[in-house]
């Protein structure tokens, strides 16, 4: 009996993890196929001061339609597209759709600011500073507009090699963020030395806002040192009324989240008013 068990939950098990293998194969070949045929869009999220209720910069987003299987959300292709290499070519894409995008609004006299998200195999790639010469010089954008955002985790290990290369890509005169903060585990000696202008506050802290004592302590915290730090602070993943409240009464007046607005495609984002 307890062997039979044994044998079954052995299948089991062996069964899921092909299950996993073959999936991630599936995504990897059907990754290749869809940047050759520009099955991506980009959504905008805007970012919202919630003094004025001006959008004062979008993040983009990238979104995979799949012809079969409908949307495929970035959480499940991003870290494939990372491992496989992949992710070299797709961000460069996304650099420069997000850089037209932008140079689009500022035409249309609307604010041009345009965040954009760095994998890690982007960051350490040594052809990085040339590519964002090229695109931000083929697509007109001006840099300080360009924010790249970062996660700790792409900072630390190497430190001195990321501190080099942070000031590299800063000579380009982009703006650069620090993305998730307080998810990963960066020192704060680091944090001073890297020369990043905002840090985003990660949704996880903004979310049991104001159930949670402990998350508001921590956030408001988080606020308090970056403003020492003369860093800009933006709140990720706001979803209420009380949390914009909180964050705006612990000097956080930027913020982004389903409470203004969920990501939206282009059309979207050229009519768009805060409500
Ligand atoms: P992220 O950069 O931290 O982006 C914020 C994520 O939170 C987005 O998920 C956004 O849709 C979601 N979000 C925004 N406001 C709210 C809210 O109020 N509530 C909740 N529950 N969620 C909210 P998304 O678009 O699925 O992207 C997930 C992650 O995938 C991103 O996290 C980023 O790490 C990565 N990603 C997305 N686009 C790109 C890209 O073009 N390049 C790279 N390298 N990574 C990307
Ligand atoms: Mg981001
Ligand atoms: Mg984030
Ligand atoms: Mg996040």
């Amino acid at each position: 009996e307890a062997k039979a068990k044994g044998r079954n939950t052995f299948h089991f098990y062996s069964q899921e993890l092909d299950e996993a293998a073959n999936e991630r194969l599936y995504i990897e070949n059907e990754l290749r196929l869809a940047i050759r045929d520009n099955q991506f869009t980009l959504h905008y999220q805007p970012q919202v001061d919630y003094r004025n209720n001006e959008v004062v910069g979008y993040e983009a987003l990238i979104r995979w339609e799949h012809p079969e299987r409908g949307p495929i959300p970035p959480t499940k292709f991003i870290p494939i597209a990372e491992a496989t290499g992949l992710i070299v070519e797709l961000g460069e894409w996304v650099l420069e759709a997000a850089c037209r995008f932008s140079v689009k609004l500022q035409k249309q006299g609307k604010v041009g600011n345009m965040s954009i998200n760095l994998s890690a195999r982007q960051f350490k790639d040594s052809n990085m500073k040339r590519v964002l010469s090229d695109v931000l010089a083929r697509t007109n954008m001006p840099p300080k507009l360009l924010h790249l955002e970062l996660t700790e985790s792409m900072l630390m290990g190497d430190v001195e090699a990321a501190i080099s290369q942070l000031h590299q890509i800063k000579a380009l005169g982009v703006s650069l963020s620090i993305d998730d903060f307080g998810t990963g585990y960066s020192s704060l000696s680091y944090l001073k030395r890297f020369p990043v202008d905002i840090l985003k506050v990660d949704r996880s802290f903004v979310k049991d806002i104001p159930e949670d004592p402990n998350d508001m302590e921590i956030t408001a915290a988080i606020i308090a040192m970056a403003q020492k730090l003369n860093l800009e602070v933006v709140a990720e993943g706001v979803e209420t009324k009380e949390q914009v409240d909180f964050l705006a009464n612990n000097n956080c007046y930027v913020v982004q989240g389903y409470y203004y607005s969920p990501p939206i495609p282009e059309q979207s984002v050229e009519v768009f008013k805060v409500q």
